[in-house]
């Protein structure tokens, strides 16, 4: 198995504060224990590029982008766009390199250079509408780095799965009318974003669950709803949302995962991807604020992808 990671130091330039949990420290915990688990030499590791604006524009309008671009302040400073998402002066290279990562990545395991990826960046992305940023997320990589599989490439079926603890309602979004996308998740439920639950359909299989939902509750869901869905779409290319705030140690989620349940998931899905498109997997962080859960269950998961487990 090749697996690359793409990172860049723009991302840990973008900060909204020292007392906001969404910070450079998770990048940096995530490094360090790559290293203390000695996988660090096994993965190819690559440095994100800059997305193209004609690529985020595939996912967000032009003045949503605007407002980031035009909003950037100067050094020091903070631009509100919402209470708990902010720019600094870093933050639009810093949003660039993210997105950029995604689509670096998808055309790397498109052409064959790897089986698989995972973005290590920041900001996130997965609650970023197409019309605004919000909760932390500025550009939406996985959807932008989807539509660039499916435009660009030519893809015909995609999946996108997110695991992260919140509702991936910027990707729901993007992806509403859009029949080539399957997007599976599952999220605390109720809970930021607040959205309402969608109904279950072929390509839209986002599960809500309780507060407190450990490893038992995630798995059947993902044997009972995720699987079935993902080998009837047949996608050619699994996205993930990679999430690590259901973790039972992260304060900001409710629920009770741990670095096995990430492992064993990752495992579905690279079986999933082995079976409909090639190994192919692109997987972009998003959540994940206790920074020692965070770095164990990013090693988890990179160890599933590159079947070092
Ligand atoms: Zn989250």
């Amino acid at each position: 198995m090749t697996t690359a990671i793409y990172c860049h130091t723009d991302c840990l330039a973008h900060e909204m504060g020292s007392w906001h949990p969404e910070s450079p420290a998770r990048l940096q915990a995530i490094e360090d224990q790559l290293i203390a688990s000695r996988i660090d030499t096994c993965i190819d590791h690559r440095e994100a590029p800059l997305a193209d604006l004609s690529d985020i524009g595939r996912v967000h309008h032009a003045d949503a982008i605007a407002r980031i671009r035009d909003n950037v302040p100067a050094a020091g400073e903070y631009y509100p766009i919402d209470g708990d998402t902010l720019l600094n002066a870093h933050s639009w290279q810093a949003a660039l390199r993210a997105a950029g990562a995604a689509v670096a990545a998808t055309d790397a395991v498109i052409a064959g250079e790897l089986d698989n990826a995972f973005c290590a960046v920041r900001p996130p992305g997965h609650h970023a509408r197409p019309s605004e940023p919000m909760g932390f997320c500025l550009f939406n990589n996985v959807a932008i780095a989807a539509r660039h599989a499916l435009e660009v490439h030519g893809l015909e079926r995609v999946a996108i799965v997110d695991f992260d603890v919140h509702h991936g309602n910027g990707t729901e979004e993007s992806f509403r009318d859009d029949p080539r996308v399957l997007m599976a998740s599952f999220f605390q439920h109720p809970f930021y974003p607040y959205t309402e639950p969608a109904p279950i359909t072929a390509t839209r299989v986002n599960i809500p669950v309780a507060a407190r939902s450990g490893g038992d509750v995630v798995r059947k869901l993902v044997e009972d709803h995720w699987l079935p869905a993902l080998h009837a779409h047949r996608p050619q290319l699994i996205f993930i949302s990679a999430g690590f705030d259901a973790h039972r140690e992260d304060d900001l989620g409710g629920m009770a995962l741990v670095e096995a349940d990430y492992a064993w998931m990752t495992h579905r899905l690279a079986e999933v991807a082995r079976t409909h498109a090639g190994g192919r997997i692109v997987s972009c962080l998003e959540g994940g604020y206790n920074l020692s859960a965070l770095g164990r269950s990013v090693v988890a998961h990179i160890k599933a992808l590159a079947d070092l487990d």
